[in-house]
């Protein structure tokens, strides 16, 4: 009886998919699309799918069944998404991955910034408020404070953390006009105002909470853009301008299976003299902060641990929406095929492996906090801009024309006048004309339509341009290490 009393707490205590959707519903947020701003994401019709979605991750969250998955309980007592916990053993570090790959499955891994991602950052920075403490104590409290708030609210935070492309040959202060980089204008005696834009805001139109600050590199003269702060979706001044829709063109979700449902937007974050609570400010006018609360904190591994998790669970469905569509066109026995499904099952097992590295190479610091492997971390982002394409480009090559010669739309099999013959030109044996278009439509939508190709650049660059990753490789690669052994390859005897 006790157990189901507190089941029932429990699940109150989380939040629902509905609860979700009636916090962001009409709550006033700025979002433009197709020219006229949208009164409401959750009905939209080019939104709602995916803001279903986002629910939906709520719903499994706070699913007594998955209580242990994917949740923990907090400081305070109460559950709390397992995404916000501090990982303090490898066995939590494992334990966030439970987490993030239940939600990854939802969606297939097509949805990157999850609420798990920031969430991720948030605890890192919570983590090390040492940090954040050598720029002023205040700005400790206040990170580790929004991090309870959102821990203990389940809140489902986006980010915008990179400057609009605009002109890269010149460092933010220096651009054409001052307030094009998202900058502070005014300082109050109870906060501060920004002004200007920043990229590139995955998922801001469904989240509660925007995290904007600056991971490129600042140069002295840029104090104003070296700042942390996080703001309300719907705060006043804050602009969300997503790009085109691919649910918009989506006439079914049988047409696009993937389109419709989780398109989670990216978007352009206008701050029109915004303002900001101290209490929401991290860092303020601080080159060195500004720069260390990504790398001397463990949020950037925390946030891409997840990144790589949800990589992972995407390849996984490639690599079985692959096997299924060999399967249809008969050629899945034949050795070059195996040879090609073999070489993706490597690149795939790999990406996995390489996560699971993450947990099992990780250090604990001396503040106790774990810190999965940057090694294994930043090995697999910086080749996944190579990995990536390299395994589509197989999914093409073996799809042939079936993921092109298809039905024009779900309607065609309604039609008295051609479904007969759809069903008998479009079938393969064990799959009949429906079921076969089913598997590649899906086929399609992950690695052909628009969709997909958004998808493409999104693994290019989610993590920032993969030279910079490169360069992340190489300052955490034990160069010492190999080095050593050329030295000792050197000093070897000489021998006739
Ligand atoms: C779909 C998608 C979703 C994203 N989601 C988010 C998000 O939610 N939040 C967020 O903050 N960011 C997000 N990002 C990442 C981010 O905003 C940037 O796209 C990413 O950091 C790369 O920066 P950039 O686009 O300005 O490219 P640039 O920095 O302009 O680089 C573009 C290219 O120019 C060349 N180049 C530029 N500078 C140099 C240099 N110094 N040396 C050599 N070559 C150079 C390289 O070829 C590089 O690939 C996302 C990106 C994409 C594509």
């Amino acid at each position: 009886m006790n157990d189901v009393k507190s089941s029932i707490a429990s699940v109150r205590s989380m939040r629902s998919g509905a609860q979700y959707l009636d916090s962001i519903r009409a709550d006033g947020r700025k979002v433009y699309l197709d020219g006229e701003a949208v009164s409401d994401v959750t009905t939209h019709p080019a939104l709602r799918g995916a803001a279903r979605s986002i629910a939906r991750l709520y719903d499994v969250a706070a699913d007594p069944a998955n209580a242990e998955l994917m949740t923990f309980t907090s400081p305070k007592g109460s559950p709390a998404l397992r995404c916000y916990h501090i990982p303090k053993t490898p066995v939590d570090l494992a334990a966030r991955r439970g987490l993030s790959t239940r939600w990854a499955e939802e969606s297939f891994g097509l949805m990157g910034r999850t609420p798990d991602h920031v969430a991720g950052f948030l605890a890192g920075y919570a983590a090390k408020p040492s940090v954040f403490a050598e720029a002023g104590q205040q700005y400790a409290d206040n990170v580790v404070r929004y991090y309870e708030h959102a821990r203990d609210n389940h809140l489902y935070l986006s980010y915008a953390i990179v400057p609009p492309q605009i002109d890269r040959s010149k460092p933010a202060h220096k651009q054409s006009d001052p307030t094009l980089h998202a900058g502070v204008v005014k300082e109050r005696d109870d906060g501060i105002v920004l002004k200007g834009a920043q990229q590139l805001g995955t998922g801001a139109v469904f989240s509660d909470a925007i995290y904007i600050s600056c991971i490129h590199p600042l140069t002295p003269g840029d104090e104003a853009y070296a700042f942390a702060v996080a703001v309300p979706a719907n705060a006043p001044g804050v602009k969300i301008f997503p790009r085109r829709s691919y649910a918009s063109g989506a006439p079914s979700s049988f047409d696009y299976p993937l389109s419709s449902r989780f398109d989670e937007l990216d978007a352009l974050i206008v701050l029109d003299e915004v303002f900001v609570p101290w209490e929401n400010v991290f860092c303020y006018r601080n080159l060195q902060l500004c720069r260390d609360q990504w790398w001397r904190t463990p949020s950037h591994s925390y946030g891409n641990h997840q990144a790589q998790i949800r990589y992972s669970v995407k390849l996984r469905f490639l690599l079985g929406l692959t096997k299924r569509l060999v399967e249809i066109t008969g050629v899945d026995a034949m050795p070059p095929v195996q040879i090609q499904l073999g070489e993706m099952a490597a690149f795939a097992t790999i990406v996995d492996s390489m996560v699971k590295a993450q947990e099992s190479q990780a250090t604990v610091d001396a503040e106790g906090t774990v810190w999965p492997s940057k090694a294994a971390l930043y090995a697999v982002m910086a080749l996944q801009s190579e990995i990536n394409p390299r395994l589509l480009d197989t999914a093409r090559e073996l799809a042939g024309g079936s993921i092109i010669m298809l039905p024009s739309s779900l309607k065609d099999f309604e039609s008295p006048e051609i479904a007969a013959q759809i069903e008998r030109y479009i079938a393969s044996p064990g799959f009949p004309a429906r079921e076969r278009v089913a598997v590649l439509k899906l086929v399609w939508d992950l690695i052909g339509t628009e969709f997909a190709g958004r998808h493409e650049q999104y693994e290019k660059f989610y993590g920032g341009a993969s030279f910079l990753v490169k360069q992340n490789m190489a300052r955490t690669y034990d160069f010492a290490a190999a080095t050593k052994m050329v030295d000792r390859a050197l000093s070897l005897p000489a021998e006739n």
